[in-house]
């Protein structure tokens, strides 16, 4: 299953205010993240601000000011989040332009609807904060102090 690119940005920007910490690049702005991703300044102000409607990212305003994950944000599901950007659209466009005459009566599309849940399922137990333990955070932080 191929995810949304808004559903790989939110992941990223998540484990990428994960490793912070402390540090001088504990909050980047929105503009910062979208830069370090190489996407749209639009595209990662609306992934942002899904993450702050769910709770999961606050952005701390005045000098030093920027995007901070809360601990929310640090114990989420990555089965929650992936869920949230990924909606409840079918696997495949069984009401498309041109309809499946199959779509009443269809046992592959309840195949393919429980496979989707199992695949979701399986990132509910995984949590932000670990997808960022070793080797992925070290190497995470770097990129961003190199940036
Ligand atoms: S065969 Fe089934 S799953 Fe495939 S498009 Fe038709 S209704 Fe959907």
């Amino acid at each position: 299953m191929r995810l949304l690119r808004s559903t790989d940005l939110a992941l990223r920007v998540l484990m990428r205010l994960a490793v912070a910490g402390d540090t001088p690049e504990a909050t980047p702005t929105t503009r910062d993240v979208a830069a370090a991703m190489e996407v749209p300044y639009t595209h990662a102000a609306k992934v942002v601000a899904e993450l702050q409607h769910m709770g999961l990212l606050e952005a701390r305003r005045g000098r030093g000011g920027g995007l901070a994950l809360t601990a929310g944000g640090r114990t989420a599901s990555v089965g929650t989040v992936v869920r949230a950007f990924e909606g409840d659209g079918d696997v495949v466009d069984c009401e498309g332009a041109t309809p499946c005459p199959l779509r009443s009566a269809c046992r592959l599309r309840g195949a393919l609807r429980r496979a989707r849940e199992a695949f979701f399922a399986s990132l509910d137990p995984i949590t932000v904060t670990d997808i960022v333990a070793e080797p992925t955070g070290p190497l995470l932080l770097g990129i961003a102090r190199a940036g």
